[in-house]
């Protein structure tokens, strides 16, 4: 570990020198949501979210913590990477954290990420990318949503022969079934070689007369796999949710799979528009509405609510409905619903509005 310039791990947590193992735990969770990469979009955030876990992959654990204590960086100076981080449950801290999500992924994948555990036993597969579009109720209440994901693999009919039985492949007679086809020529004591396709079978060494119904002659298949993801209550517009191991398996018959990355996406919605945890939402309200003030029924995600329009309320104004907006990921708050107000000025007149319009000017002219 490197020592120079690190700030004291108390410091980093945010807690007094005689804290307990709750308060310690409380904090790291609180501060690793905060700046878990997958969500903190600010250049340093995974510097600080790795500080952080340092912070408490020492103080958590009693023996480490004392040496700290009584000698500062020296102590824990000789620890492996593995050596700290090796014993903590992830999946216990953030599993139970109460945030209607299982951070147990959350916290492993990206320490896994981060440290190269999942790494040993050879390599890991490749991590699938996909979005998720979640309807702004849903944020609200957090739950299910399903998705599905394509695997290619193996033709299970033909076994990736691409035939439709055995007796329908046939070996390429200009190339003997290798593909290739070699050229010597000879130069004095030297002979070349020159190995090119073959052009008759384009490289692959035979002919497929019928090709399997199942994979259409490619010997793949994609095979889908459904499943449930659990959106969190709050869920960050780019959010990524992790789902441990069910990305691309790995090349080497010992390594684990990928990972599935689910990336939210707020689904477009005619009358909310999201900004964070607020909402946008505009009105139109009659030019007697904003000139005199009146009571307004305005829609929010959760049922309908009365706002009070001021008199003289001027167009393209806004009010804040405080708490009206998304809940704050991990986080009790709730944004706020900006309300913007049209005025409609109107078109059309009767004779007797007319009448009062004019006799208005004219009070004003006075004025
Ligand atoms: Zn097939
Ligand atoms: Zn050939």
């Amino acid at each position: 570990m490197e020592t120079a310039n690190k700030r004291d791990y108390y410091e980093v947590l945010g807690v007094k020198k005689d804290a307990d193992q709750k308060e310690i735990k409380d904090s790291f969770r609180k501060l690793a949501l905060k700046y878990h990469p997958d969500r903190n979009k600010e250049p340093d955030a995974e510097e600080k979210f790795k500080e952080i876990a340092e912070a408490y992959a020492v103080l958590s654990d009693p023996k480490k913590r004392k040496e700290y204590d009584n000698r500062g960086f020296a102590g824990v100076s000789g620890f492996s990477q593995e050596d700290l981080f090796g014993g903590i449950n992830f999946d216990e801290i953030f599993g139970g954290g109460g945030f209607g999500f299982d951070l147990g992924g959350f916290g492993g994948g990206i320490f896994d990420t981060f440290f190269q555990r999942g790494h040993r036993g050879g390599m890991r597969g490749e991590d699938i990318r996909m979005e998720i579009v979640v309807p702004l109720r849903k944020i609200v209440t957090g739950g299910d949503e399903e998705v599905q994901i394509s695997h290619p693999r193996v033709c299970p009919v033909c076994h990736g022969t691409g035939a439709a039985s055995e007796k329908d492949i046939r070996v390429c007679q200009t190339c003997k079934g290798t593909g290739k086809l070699i050229n010597t020529r000879q130069e004095g004591n030297v002979s070349y070689q020159e190995i090119r396709p073959c052009p008759d079978c384009g490289g692959r060494g035979r002919f497929i007369d019928k090709p399997c119904p199942k994979c259409h002659g490619s010997g793949r298949i994609d095979e889908p796999e459904r499943l449930t993801i659990t959106i969190p209550v709050g869920a960050e517009e780019g959010m990524v949710l992790r789902v441990p191991s069910h990305g691309r398996p790995s090349s080497k018959p010992e390594g684990k799979p990928g990972d599935l990355l689910v990336i939210v996406r707020t689904a477009y919605d005619p009358d909310f528009k999201r900004v964070g945890a607020d909402l946008w939402h505009a009105e139109t309200i009659e030019l007697t509405d904003a000139v005199l003030g009146t009571e307004l029924k305005v829609s929010t995600l959760e049922g309908s609510v009365s706002v009070t329009v001021p008199q003289g309320t001027q167009p393209n104004s806004v009010l804040r409905l405080a708490d009206k907006g998304l809940p704050h990921f991990g986080d009790t708050k709730r944004g706020d619903l900006y309300l913007r107000l049209n005025v409609h000025i109107p078109d059309y007149l009767s004779d007797e509005e007319r009448e009062l319009y004019t006799k208005l000017r004219r009070l004003h002219a006075k004025g």
